[in-house]
C-alpha cells in the first residue's frame, strides 16, 4: 500500500472519536509533530465529555466540533461561543465531520457507532488512520472495498495490526506464511476458570501494560480484544484464517510478527505506547520524532511467549469460528460482546458469562448469511444485540 492522495505528511486532518483514549493520545501526537504550525485540523468529534471537546477545538483552532450526544448540543455551543468554531451533534453531526475535506482522518470512535462515518470518509478517499477495529470486524469486506473504490491509504493504528503492517515487505506478500498476533493475556492470564468468575469490572480493567479505554480493557482481560484483533488482521492483510496465529507475551514488547515461507520472521518491538503507532499512522511512509520511552534492552533483559489457553479464554476459539463462517458471523460476535460487555460493567452477567453469550448468540445466528451490504451487516447486528439481551436476561433469572 502507498499513499495515493494527499500530501506527505497530510496537512488536512479530522479525529473522530477526539476525546477517548487513541484521541488524547493522537492530539499529543500531533503536538509533537508540529500541531497548528504543521498540520490545519478541520473536524474533532466526541461524545459526553463536552468540556474537554471544546478545549481541544479552541487549542487546535479547528473548523467543526461534533458531540454524538444530541442533548449535549447546547452545551457544546455555549462552550465554545465567540470562537468561530462551527457545533453539530448525532449521526449527521459526525457524517459532516467526516465529510469534511481532511486528507487523514483518524477513525478512534469506540465500537460500532465508528462504521459509518468512517465508511463516508473512506468513500471520499481520506487516507484512513484505523483504529476503530470494530469497521473490519462487522464490515470487512465492505469496509475493504469502500477504501478500495475512494483510492485512500488504510494504515492501522491497533499496535498489533500496525507492527504487522511495518514488517510486511511489500515485495514479498505471496511470501508471507503467517502472522503472528501478540497478546499481553491480560489480568488474568494466569488465573483458574475458578478464579476469574467472581470478578468485578473494576479488577478486570486495571491493565498490566497499556493504558486503554474500558472496552479495550476488558477486552484484553477476556481475550476478546485478541479475537476481535484476528478477524480485523484477516480483512486488513487479506489472509486465511490458518494464517493467523495469537501468542500470549506478557511483556508487550513486541508487538507482533510475520512469518515468511523461508523460515524468517520479521517482530516490530517497543515499548507499549499507543503514540508510536499513532504516529507512524499520520507520518507514513516516513516517520517523524516523538518523545517517548525508549526500550532498553539490558532492563528488559528477557522475552516470554506461551500459547493462549483457549480453554480459559474461549475468546480465541470463538474468533477462529467465526473466520471459519465468514459471512456475518464477525458482526454477530463483535455486537454480541459489546452487549455482553455492558451487561458485564453493568454487574448484571459474570466476567465467564460474556464468553458464554457470545457463544450461544453466534450458534443462533449460524445461518451462512452473507456480509455484503451495510443493510445486512446492519441488520444482524440489531439481531446479535437482541439475542444477547435475551440470553443475558435468562441468565439473571438463573441467578
Ligand atoms: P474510548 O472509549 O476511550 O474513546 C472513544 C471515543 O469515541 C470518545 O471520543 C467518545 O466520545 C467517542 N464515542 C463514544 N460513544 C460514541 C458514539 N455513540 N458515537 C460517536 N462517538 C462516540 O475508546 P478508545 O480506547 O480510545 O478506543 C477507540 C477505538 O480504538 C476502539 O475501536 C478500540 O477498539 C480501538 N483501539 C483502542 C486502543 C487503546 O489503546 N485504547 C488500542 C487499539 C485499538
Ligand atoms: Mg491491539
Amino acid at each position: 500500500m502507498t499513499r495515493q492522495k494527499g500530501s506527505n505528511p497530510p496537512e488536512k486532518l479530522t479525529v473522530l472519536g477526539a476525546t477517548g483514549s487513541i484521541g488524547t493520545n493522537t492530539l499529543d501526537v500531533i503536538r509533537q509533530l508540529g500541531g497548528r504550525d504543521r498540520f490545519e485540523i478541520l473536524g474533532l468529534t466526541g461524545a459526553g465529555n463536552v468540556a474537554l471537546l471544546a478545549e481541544q477545538a479552541r487549542e487546535l483552532g479547528v473548523k467543526l466540533a461534533v458531540t454524538a450526544d444530541d442533548e449535549k448540543y447546547a452545551e457544546l455551543k455555549d462552550a465554545l461561543a465567540g470562537s468561530g468554531i462551527a457545533v453539530a451533534s448525532g449521526k449527521s453531526g459526525l457524517q459532516e465531520a467526516a465529510s469534511l475535506e481532511a486528507d487523514w482522518v483518524m477513525a478512534a470512535i469506540a465500537g460500532t457507532p465508528g462504521l459509518e462515518p468512517t465508511l463516508t470518509a473512506a468513500r471520499r478517499g481520506a487516507n484512513i488512520a484505523l483504529a476503530n477495529k470494530e469497521c473490519l470486524v462487522t464490515g470487512g469486506d465492505v469496509f475493504i472495498s469502500t477504501m478500495r473504490e475512494g483510492g485512500g491509504t488504510l494504515i492501522p493504528v491497533d499496535s498489533e495490526h500496525s507492527a504487522i503492517f511495518q514488517c510486511l515487505e511489500p515485495h514479498n506478500r505471496d511470501k508471507v506464511e503467517r502472522i503472528v498476533l501478540t497478546a499481553s493475556g491480560g489480568p488474568f492470564r494466569t488465573w483458574s476458570r475458578e478464579q476469574m468468575d467472581g470478578v468485578t469490572a473494576e479488577i478486570a480493567r486495571a491493565h498490566p501494560n497499556w493504558s486503554m479505554g474500558l472496552k479495550v480493557s476488558i477486552g484484553s482481560a477476556s481475550m476478546f480484544n485478541k479475537a476481535l484483533e484476528m478477524i480485523e488482521a484477516k480483512y486488513l492483510f487479506d489472509l486465511e484464517p490458518s494464517q493467523i496465529e495469537v501468542i500470549v507475551h506478557p511483556q508487550s514488547i513486541i508487538h507482533s510478527m510475520v512469518a515468511y515461507t523461508d523460515g524468517s520472521v520479521i517482530a516490530q518491538l517497543g515499548c507499549p505506547d499507543m503514540r508510536t503507532a499513532i504516529a507512524y499512522a499520520l507520518t507514513y511512509p516516513g516517520r517523524g520524532t516523538l518523545d517517548v520511552e525508549r526500550l532498553d534492552f539490558a532492563k528488559l533483559a528477557r522475552l516470554d511467549f506461551e500459547a493462549p489457553d483457549e480453554d480459559r479464554f474461549p475468546s480465541i476459539r470463538l474468533a477462529r469460528l467465526a473466520l471459519q463462517r465468514g459471512g456475518v458471523q464477525g458482526a454477530v460476535l463483535n455486537a454480541a460482546e459489546e452487549t455482553a460487555f455492558h451487561a458485564f460493567v453493568d454487574g448484571k452477567i459474570g466476567f465467564l458469562h460474556m464468553a458464554d453469550t457470545v457463544e450461544s448468540v453466534m450458534e443462533r445466528m449460524n445461518d451462512g448469511r452473507p456480509a455484503d451490504t451495510i443493510d445486512a451487516i446492519l441488520a444482524a447486528d440489531t439481531q446479535a444485540r437482541a439475542y444477547a439481551e435475551d440470553v443475558i436476561r435468562q441468565k439473571q433469572k438463573a441467578a
